[in-house]
């Protein structure tokens, strides 16, 4: 068997994540994505089986409380974390999950889990990033601004990621991705158990 690995997806929002991941997940379903708990306001189009569990702040301060929290962080006034228990799980279970989270928990997580793999998710340009925020049509003015500002800072960590992935042509960057994602479970550290196997196999063949 092989190990589960963690993979974190980071990118300024309006960078293109939803959507590359939303592609992925049609073509690997086996690929786990970690639902995040947080306590914004839903936006039109998201549902309540979707990419997040929303919840009230007292909510989510108990979970914290708790200890079920692995990585937390405020963004624009809101909470965000990620629960502990799926991500337990999908290291238990051998599964590939994603974590689709700032720049900040990316931090953190790689202090817990130095294996995990970090992918940021490039806009081609600022321009293209204003205009597929204003196009989205999910924020106010005013919103997209404090987005577009976090978007600057985020994008300075990029360089401490493992991977780049450009969302210009939006079937590349899936491409990118899945790419990064393949050539991670070839790696040998996580074939070594079927190397082993085989080569058990072997002691109890007789040529
Ligand atoms: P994020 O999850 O990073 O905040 P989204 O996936 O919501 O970003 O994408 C923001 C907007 O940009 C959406 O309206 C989406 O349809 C659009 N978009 C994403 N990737 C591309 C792309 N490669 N080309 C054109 N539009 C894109
Ligand atoms: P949005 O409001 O656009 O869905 O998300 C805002 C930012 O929060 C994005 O950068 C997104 O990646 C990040 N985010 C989402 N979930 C989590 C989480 O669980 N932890 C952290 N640290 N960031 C998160």
């Amino acid at each position: 068997m092989n190990k589960g690995r963690l993979i974190i997806v980071s990118g300024p929002s309006g960078s293109g994540k939803d959507t590359v991941l939303e592609k992925l997940f049609s073509k690997h379903p086996e690929v786990r994505l970690s639902i995040s708990s947080v306590t914004r306001a839903m936006r039109e189009g998201e549902t309540k089986d979707g990419k997040y569990h929303f919840v009230s702040r007292e909510e989510f301060l108990s979970a914290l409380d708790r200890g079920e929290m692995l990585e937390h962080n405020v963004y624009l006034g809101n909470y965000y974390g990620t629960p502990k228990k799926p991500v337990d799980d999908a290291i238990r279970e051998d599964a590939e999950i994603i974590l689709e989270i700032d720049v900040n928990g990316a931090k953190n997580i790689k202090k817990l889990y130095p294996d995990a793999v970090s992918v940021f998710i490039m806009p081609p340009s600022l321009q293209v990033l204003k205009e597929r925020l204003s196009g989205r049509g999910t924020e106010s003015h005013e919103q997209i601004e404090g987005r577009l500002k976090i978007a600057l800072s985020e994008i300075e960590h990029a360089p401490k990621y493992d991977y780049i992935v450009i969302n210009d042509k939006l079937d590349k960057a899936v491409e990118d991705l899945t790419a990064i994602i393949m050539s991670d479970r070839s790696k040998t550290e996580r074939q070594i158990n079927i190397i082993n196997e085989v080569l058990n196999d072997a002691e109890s063949c007789h040529w």
